[in-house]
């Protein structure tokens, strides 16, 4: 039986194996996934699990119990090695093993791209996976919690400030999501005013939100500024050494919470692979999602989502290429299944090729931006829109309706403002309390 290897089981690596799952038949071949994570994210939902709107647990897709089909190991891919068709796997606890395939799909996605600027390293957090989201969130209900406790000053201020950098599409929902969350906690906290609170939004570029027209983009800009944020255009950030936040256009004040979400670029693994990418680290392939050498395939290994430089046949692209996206990525992986399936067959490929469905997004309870060519949607509309299609976007049944469910249980019963902190120690207070032998 021919052996099909997938890196990744994100977006495009969890879509092509559920739906090889589906158009494989019996022996046909034998499916296996490696991810270092036991689930599949679904990204857009981080900056509503960063303020309790969605639970951790409902944004991520369980991997073993919706792939029954797929042999499903836990570990990370160091090196391909596509000469030999083999992967170099590693598991916590084992020495690291070599797996061979007939067919690769690499679907590694992408991580957090940063500039070495001082501190960023070392005390920023990116808005990528669920537990950065998760971390936000505790920071911010831990954060109110001692600045309550303090007299006004500059340590109060400190843990009252919160810094996003990035105006792209993931920086300004997290970054409205975080300002509806602490405007919200102000109500059970009487010694904290809300002129304390301070949001900065610092954007390199004149204006945020690219993805949308430039009219909705100063809706938006009006909206953040009529909540008491600042949004800080044409602006880079100097440093972040100990959490002191230097401008380029002159301010510099401290903040305990730095969220960097100023871009991605194609997941380092790329480049652990004798597979050819282009200069932005992107592996590249053909609309087939064949990756390929100049206009040549290359036998037996293929390629979608944020990890790959797939051309855009629609003419949308930037430079010709899809843009990295969960609309693309999805689509990619269930085109990736079928066109291996026709691989096997000995059948005829398909190419990729998907219309942008426009963007929406969500800014707070009760706001949102939805856009569709010259067409814009602002406001509550906008925000109903955007949860009712991406709950509906959710992959699996059981996890909509866990994720509709919650938002259901959340307006009915309220936000809820419950961190768990000191899940970070686990056990510290058995140990504090726990006997031990005289010496
Ligand atoms: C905050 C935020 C909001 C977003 N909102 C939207 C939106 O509204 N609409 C939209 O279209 N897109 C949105 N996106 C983008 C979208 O989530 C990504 O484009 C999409 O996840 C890409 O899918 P992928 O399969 O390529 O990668 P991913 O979904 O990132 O999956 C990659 C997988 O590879 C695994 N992996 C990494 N390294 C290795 C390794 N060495 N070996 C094995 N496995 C590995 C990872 O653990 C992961 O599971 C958003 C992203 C973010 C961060």
């Amino acid at each position: 039986m021919p052996r099909i290897l997938i890196v990744g089981g994100g977006y495009a690596g969890f879509y092509t194996a559920r739906k090889l799952e589906k158009y494989l038949g019996k022996n046909e071949a034998e499916v296996t996934m490696v991810d270092p994570l036991p689930y599949m994210t679904y990204q857009p939902f981080l900056p509503e699990v960063a303020v309790g709107s969605i639970e951790p647990r409902h944004a991520v897709v369980s991997h073993r119990r919706h792939l029954r089909r797929t042999e499903i190991i836990t570990g990370r891919v160091s090196d391909v090695s596509h000469k030999d068709k083999k992967v170099t796997i590693e598991v916590p606890g084992l020495a690291p093993f070599d797996r061979e395939y007939d067919y690769v799909v690499v679907t590694a996605g992408a991580v957090s791209r940063t500039f070495p600027i001082p501190g960023v390293a070392e005390f920023a957090i990116g808005m990528k996976t669920i537990e950065e989201a998760v971390e936000v969130r505790h920071r911010i209900l831990t954060n109110f919690d001692k600045a309550a406790n303090l007299p006004e000053g500059p340590e109060r201020a400190r843990l009252m400030s919160y810094v996003v950098i990035g105006g792209g599409f993931a920086g300004i929902e997290a970054f409205a999501e975080m300002l509806s969350l602490a405007t919200y906690l102000l109500r059970y906290y009487p010694t904290l005013k809300f002129e304390e609170i301070n949001f900065h939004l610092v954007e390199a570029m004149g204006r945020i939100m690219p993805e949308v027209s430039l009219k909705t983009s100063h809706w938006v800009l009006k909206n953040l500024a009529n909540r008491n944020a600042k949004v800080h255009l044409d602006t880079q950030l100097l440093s972040a050494h100990n959490g002191v936040v230097e401008l380029s256009n002159g301010q510099k004040f401290e903040s305990d919470t730095i969220v960097w979400t100023a871009g991605v670029m194609a997941n380092p693994v790329a480049k652990h692979t004798d597979l050819p990418s282009d200069e932005r680290g992107r592996i590249l392939a053909n609309p087939a999602l064949q990756v390929v050498d100049g206009d040549t395939p290359i036998e037996g290994a293929w390629t979608a989502g944020d990890v790959a430089a797939v051309p855009d046949l629609t003419g949308d692209g930037v430079a010709g290429y899809c843009v990295p996206n969960a609309q693309h990525a999805v689509r990619q992986g269930k085109l990736m299944a079928k066109n291996l399936v026709a691989a096997i067959r000995g059948e005829g490929l398909k190419n990729y090729f998907h219309k942008n469905m426009g963007a929406v997004a969500g800014l707070g309870i009760g706001v949102g931006v939805f856009q569709y060519r010259n067409f814009a949607v602002t406001g509550f509309l906008a925000w109903l829109m955007h949860r009712g299609y991406h709950g509906l976007a959710m992959p699996m049944w059981e996890r909509k309706i866990r994720v509709f469910g919650g938002w259901v249980a959340n307006f009915v019963l309220r936000r809820d403002v419950v961190s768990i902190n000191a899940i970070k120690e686990p056990r510290l207070a058995f140990e504090t309390w726990a006997s031990r032998p005289k010496s």
